[in-house]
């Protein structure tokens, strides 16, 4: 049995330039970060919802509520594991996860091998990253913000890899 979920996340760039910048899990020492509760990792959000979303188990603000405030300032990598340990605990493992980050800074693809790598060691399956601009349209075009989609393939842990 397989199941496939998707998830979408937006974070706007902090005005404070001590914000630290993490996208999948990695930190980059260029510019700004983004504004949220937690780390405001979009692309790690948008992983977890993709997962969780594929099991069933509702959405990421159901899961680790914006307004907790033992969430406050959290590593969206320590949200990952949690919801990891939670789609196990149902008797799911995940396939392999795919995610596209619409962006104008920073570039990714000098750091892409080592998000990828960060996240597939988080979720125990394959992880693959992908980068595109939103060539100047709309806030995402502004660079206002970052925005990431995923989709995750699930599949019943007791039954051979499909
Ligand atoms: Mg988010």
């Amino acid at each position: 049995m397989i199941r496939i979920g998707q998830g979408i996340d937006i974070h706007r760039f902090s005005d404070d330039p001590a914000r630290p910048l993490i996208l999948g899990g990695v930190r980059f020492d260029d510019g700004a970060g983004l504004v949220g509760h937690s780390d405001a990792d979009a692309v790690i959000h948008a992983i977890i919802d993709a997962i969780i979303g594929a099991a069933g188990l509702g959405d990421i603000g159901m899961l680790f509520p914006d307004d907790d405030p033992t969430l406050a300032g959290a590593d969206s990598s320590s949200l990952l594991g949690e919801a990891m340990r939670r789609v196990h605990e149902m008797g799911w493992k995940v396939s392999n996860v795919d995610c596209t980050v619409v962006l104008e800074r920073p570039k990714l693809a000098p750091r892409r091998a080592e998000m990828q790598e960060r996240l597939t060691e988080l979720v125990g399956a394959p992880v693959s990253v992908k980068a595109t601009r939103a060539e100047g349209l709309g806030a995402i075009g502004r660079a206002e913000g970052i925005l990431c989609v995923a989709v995750a393939l699930i599949q019943r842990a007791d039954e051979e890899e499909c």
